[in-house]
């Protein structure tokens, strides 16, 4: 069991209650398959009913996640924000075969909340990580063909 503890899903949703914290990478083991080197993220879950009636999970996280540049392999900060309501469903084949966009999650006595955190974590990273702007090493611009081939046509002249 995380240090996040478990929720009986349907009983947390329907006695309203709220349960917060403070997560980081080593309580989202998948997280760090997908590349994130660090992960400080403040969370809350809060039981509720959704507009349709159902019951509900309220999830609000707000961090960072510092994560790979696909261009220069330099760290970047990624701001983690999600605002998701979670339908509570009891039958994971209802879940497959609605055709809706609400975003259900399987109900059980016993789900852990940092795998519910770390599912919309994983959900909010960028496809292809990387910075706007790289800040690049300085070697790479000497070492760079132009630089190597301004050098060679400055000799050329000199000669
Ligand atoms: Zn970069």
């Amino acid at each position: 069991m995380s240090q996040a503890g478990q929720i009986d899903g349907l009983q947390f949703a329907q006695e309203r209650e709220r349960r917060s914290g403070h997560l980081e990478l080593e309580a989202f083991p998948r997280l760090a398959e997908f590349g994130c080197l660090a992960a400080r993220v403040d969370y809350e879950i809060e039981g509720c009913s959704n507009a349709e009636g159902r019951l509900a999970l309220r999830v609000t996280i707000d961090g960072v996640l510092e994560l790979e540049c696909q261009r220069c392999l330099g760290s970047l900060e990624h701001a983690a924000a999600v605002r998701n309501e979670l339908e509570l469903a009891v039958d994971p084949a209802f879940i497959e075969s609605a055709e809706d966009d609400v975003d259900r999650v399987l109900a059980t006595p016993n789900m852990e909340v940092s795998e519910l955190i770390e599912d919309e974590l994983i959900l909010s990273l960028p496809m292809v990580p990387m910075h706007e702007t790289c800040d690049l090493p300085a070697e790479a611009e000497r070492s760079s063909p132009f630089a190597a081939l301004a050098a060679l046509k400055k000799g050329n002249s000199e000669g």
